[in-house]
């Protein structure tokens, strides 16, 4: 196994140092470290940030290979600085027993681009009308902690509950996609002057902030874990900071696309800009960013949502929710939060690597950059412009809203556990 000897690099951004991955973890940390055999990397200008770990990615496999496979999928993380991704359930068939989330955690494994997480599915089949079978997925290899039926709201009060109770038993967390059906029904995009104008059935804040608010009460009265996924209104950001002042056990994310894009792109009727939830207003945003820096969002999560072109290249309305994410995030946050000052690079650690590995209890991400630690790093050249190109991405998609966009910084290097998934910006 190669041994890695990074020189000068800047650990979260600090002050120059050298790095040696050995035999898959930190072996040492210090200036003028050396060692014989290693490959020596200079990484003058460059941050080491611990690997990424992302809490919601949509791999397709098993049932939608040609959108995307684990394969594809992981190549597509790894070149974006993850070293870890939770695989959502919405699978074909829906990863809710425990053969399925198996053999999605067995694919991640034979793929090695980076080690994948199975979430199960909260219900049977994503139906939304009797639970999987939760502890059987958690008993499983896959280990499985962290439960959504994404895609789709577990709408159902009294199914919340009890599945909020049941994964008491292991330490689990309920990732709630909070859209109240009945609101949404035939929504296109953001409800407002822009969905009447553009003639678009408008996606009101309130269909997505009335779950959260009622699922946050419903975590504190069973005394379990809650994690909001997706969070895309200033509204959603006052409830969690409501929950959180009271004590409740309650996470949430927030996704680079609506840290960054508005409702206005719709104007295009181009659906690249089609997602769920939608894009929101310029406010919204401005209130998800000031919510990820001051901590009342935990994460960033990238709600990676690979389509093939025949669901995309369509008229709006007929058109798949969802966009990709993997290979621009990082770029995303230091556009959004790490330029404008409102997150350092420690800030980004734990907004993208140790948070989201604490909330879906994953031990070997997500830890600090010290010696003795799993060797998951990412090394990041934030000085660097790039403009993206989607033929260039790992994904087997293409729906990528930031085509021809310039977007700062590029990922020079991945390591998993001391093995290089990605070196000069390129898959290994
Ligand atoms: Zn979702």
């Amino acid at each position: 196994m190669t041994a890695y000897l990074i020189k000068n690099v800047a650990i979260l951004g600090g002050a120059p140092t050298d790095l040696l991955l050995e035999d898959g973890v930190v072996a040492s940390i210090g200036a003028g470290v050396s060692a014989d055999g290693a490959e020596v990397i200079d990484a003058t200008g460059l941050i080491a940030l611990p690997g990424l770990v992302d809490l919601h990615t949509h791999l397709r496999e098993p049932g939608r290979e040609d959108a995307e496979t684990v394969e594809s999928g992981t190549q597509a993380a790894a070149l974006g600085g993850f070293t870890a991704v939770h695989a959502m359930a919405n699978t074909e068939p829906v990863a809710d027993t425990a053969g399925v989330v198996e053999q999605v955690w067995r694919l991640g494994r034979e793929a090695g681009y980076c080690d994948v997480y199975p979430v199960g599915a909260v219900t049977v089949g994503l139906a939304g009308t009797q639970l999987a079978e939760l502890g059987a997925m958690a008993d499983s290899a896959a280990r499985v902690r962290v439960f959504s039926d994404d895609g789709k709201c577990v709408s159902d009060a009294v199914l919340m509950r009890r599945a909020l109770e049941y994964v008491k038993a292991f330490d689990g967390v309920i990732a709630q996609h909070a859209q109240e059906p009945r609101l949404t029904e035939g929504a296109q995009m953001n409800e407002g002057d822009l969905s009447g104008r553009l003639g678009l059935a408008g996606w009101p804040a309130v269909a997505e902030e009335a779950i959260i608010a009622r699922d946050c009460l419903l975590a504190a009265h069973v005394g379990s874990r809650l994690h909001v996924c997706h969070v895309s209104t200033a509204g959603s950001v006052e409830i969690v900071r409501w929950a959180k002042s009271k004590g409740w056990n309650v996470t949430a994310e927030a996704c680079p696309h609506h840290l960054l894009l508005t409702d206005e792109l719709a104007a295009s009727y181009n659906p690249i800009y089609k997602v769920n939830p939608p894009l929101r207003t310029a406010a919204d945003g401005e209130a998800l960013r000031a919510g990820l820096a001051d901590g009342t969002i935990d994460i960033v999560a990238t709600d990676h949502a690979p389509h093939p072109h025949e669901d995309k290249d369509c008229e709006w309305a007929a058109a798949a929710f969802g966009m990709l994410g993997l290979e621009t995030a990082l770029s995303i946050v230091q556009e959004t939060m790490v330029d404008p000052g409102l997150l350092d690079w420690a800030g980004v650690a734990d907004r993208m690597s140790y948070a989201p590995a604490r909330i879906g209890r994953v031990s070997d991400h997500g830890r600090p950059i010290e010696q003795g630690a799993p060797a998951n790093v990412v090394l990041y050249d934030p000085s660097v412009r790039r403009t993206v190109e989607p033929s260039e991405s790992a994904s087997l998609s293409r729906n990528t809203p930031y085509a021809g966009m310039e977007l700062p910084g590029r990922v020079v290097a991945t390591f998993l556990r001391g093995t290089a998934t990605v070196l000069d910006g390129k898959l290994q």
